[in-house]
């Protein structure tokens, strides 16, 4: 069982993609929950400042704003099409600690457009790469008006293909992963 400690960077010191920008993605201003003593408001619905391009308050937007940025902005294994709004899928970074103990870091992929997406061969790559190095990576789909998320660890479902140097097993693993968390999201 792997028990969650809070959202944290993974690595404070990682730099942002050269010439990366968010353009005119909102996604975090949307999909987010923010809890700031300037701003609150609950996952899912788009902030009272948001524009739909971009912030209206930019220079003024709050501390919680002003130190968020997504994993799109700091990986340089991926490309413009992974950028949240383009892809459906918000990568947050995690710390974990896992079943001995130890501290593991974890992305997050926050599903909040079609579930297709996790069935590309570019999602599959990306989680083997992750899970090879040692981290994991948890599925979270919101339900589509927010009232609730499901989340499921991926690595368990795909180190077997990540050992063996499968690309279709790893998706297997997703696949198989996908099937039981939509049997629970049902129940
Ligand atoms: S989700 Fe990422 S790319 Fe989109 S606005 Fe937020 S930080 Fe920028
Ligand atoms: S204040 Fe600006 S940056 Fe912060 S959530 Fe709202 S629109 Fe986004």
């Amino acid at each position: 069982m792997i028990r969650g400690h809070g959202l944290r960077l993974m690595d404070d010191n990682l730099k942002l993609v050269p010439g990366r920008e968010c353009g005119a993605c909102t996604a975090c201003c949307v999909v987010l929950a923010i809890d700031d003593p300037a701003l609150t408001k609950p996952a899912g619905t788009a902030c009272q400042n948001c524009t739909g391009t971009g912030c209206g308050i930019y220079a003024s937007r709050p501390e919680t704003c002003r130190e968020f940025v997504c994993e799109w902005r700091r990986l340089t294994l991926l490309d413009e099409d992974w950028r949240p709004d383009l892809s459906g899928v918000l990568i947050t970074g995690r710390g974990l600690i896992d079943e001995a103990g130890e501290d593991i870091d974890a992305y997050v992929m926050t599903i909040f457009a079609s579930h297709d997406v996790i069935y590309d061969k570019g999602f599959a790559t990306l989680v083997a790469v992750v899970v090879d190095q040692g981290r994991e990576v948890i599925l979270s789909f919101p339900a589509p008006d927010y009232s609730g998320t499901w989340e499921i660890p991926l690595r368990q479902f795909v180190a077997p293909g990540v050992a063996a140097g499968s690309l279709a097993q790893v998706g297997e693993g997703i696949r198989l992963a996908h099937a039981r968390i939509q049997f629970k999201a049902k129940r």
